[in-house]
């Protein structure tokens, strides 16, 4: 059994804490959100009563926040409380599973390493659903023997666990994957839009494309119209899945990537600003597929 300080109780927190405890770890939790902390109460979650305090006896500290400045301010600590780095146990292994940038993710290793633990960034993909089967897939970022020792904690909350390199690079893996899809999700838009208004039915074009070389898994999963994927969002009002929000922000940590090192992704630059605007406006809380709301208002009338 490994004690678990688990910082963050959220969507995806939360879901994974529960897999640790019935995988037979002792998980300490730790949410300042009110309603975080009675939902993991009501689902019997031992809970501290500050992150330091949850880090204080644990050999492994999992974090799942919402950005880079979470993480680096809880490893850092404040003026009113202390870091993680400085509570925990020296050669703790800290395991961040939030998405946040390559450069945050470095710096937060380093900080680690510097203040005698070990350290893994570990963002994962797979949503709400995933986390709560069990079936993440986990990018990991980090020295080998930490990855191997990180494995079967990964593996009671994730199917699909590839170690990517340095630390870092499991961020890179999911941010690059991210680009991938959110471009695609529109380019699969654009070309539904466009078939529907040459008079092809939806039916006909997912069974053309599926396949064909437009294949790809924002057509055969996340269709984004109702019918030929019963499962998709489109069949639920579009439902996340993964919001609009989400994919704004990962886009953002691909913007600051793909600019840091200099490389001319100009999809991914426009991807960036299409959903940033989505985010803003109708898209906050839906499916990044209902993007297709989009392309439809920029249609003029024929
Ligand atoms: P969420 O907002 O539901 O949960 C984050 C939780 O962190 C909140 O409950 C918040 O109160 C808590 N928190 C903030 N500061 C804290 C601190 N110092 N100590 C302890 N807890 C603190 O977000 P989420 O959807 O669970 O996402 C978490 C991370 O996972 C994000 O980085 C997100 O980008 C990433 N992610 C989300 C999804 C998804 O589908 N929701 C999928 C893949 C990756």
């Amino acid at each position: 059994m490994t004690t678990i300080a688990f910082l963050g109780l959220g969507h995806m927190g939360m879901p994974m804490a529960m897999n640790l405890v019935a995988a037979g770890h002792r998980v300490i939790g730790f949410d300042p959100s009110p309603s975080a902390r009675q939902a993991a109460l009501d689902a019997r979650v031992e809970m501290a009563a500050s992150g330091g305090d949850a880090a204080i006896h644990a050999d492994v500290i999992i974090t799942m926040l919402p950005t880079g400045r979470h993480v680096l301010n809880a490893y850092r600590g404040s003026a009113d409380s202390p870091g993680l780095l400085s509570v925990a146990r020296s050669g703790t292994l800290f395991i961040d599973s939030s998405t946040i940038s390559v450069a945050d993710a470095r710096e937060a290793a380093v900080l680690a390493v510097a203040a005698g633990h070990r350290a893994l960034d570990a963002p994962v993909s797979g949503g709400v659903v995933g986390a709560e089967r069990g079936a993440l897939a986990f990018m990991v970022g980090g020295d080998g023997n930490d990855f191997a020792a990180a494995l079967p904690l990964l593996e009671a909350m994730g199917e699909r666990i590839v170690h990517c390199g340095d630390s870092g690079l499991g961020q890179a893996a999911k941010i690059c994957n991210n680009m991938i899809v959110g471009i695609t999700q529109i380019a699969v838009a654009e070309g539904i839009v466009l078939g529907e208004r040459l008079g092809l039915s939806h039916e006909t074009m997912v069974d053309v494309m599926s396949g064909s070389s437009a294949q790809c898994w924002a057509l055969t999963t996340n269709c984004p119209v109702p019918g030929p994927v019963p499962l998709s969002p489109a069949n639920f009002g579009f439902a996340p899945g993964f919001s609009g929000t989400l994919m704004s922000k990962d886009l953002g940590l691909a913007e600051e990537a793909f600019e840091r090192v200099a490389v001319d992704a100009r999809l991914g630059r426009m991807a960036r600003a299409i959903y940033r605007d989505f985010a803003e406006g109708s898209g906050a809380d839906r499916d990044f597929s209902a993007i297709i709301d989009t392309v439809r208002s920029g249609c003029t009338a024929t």
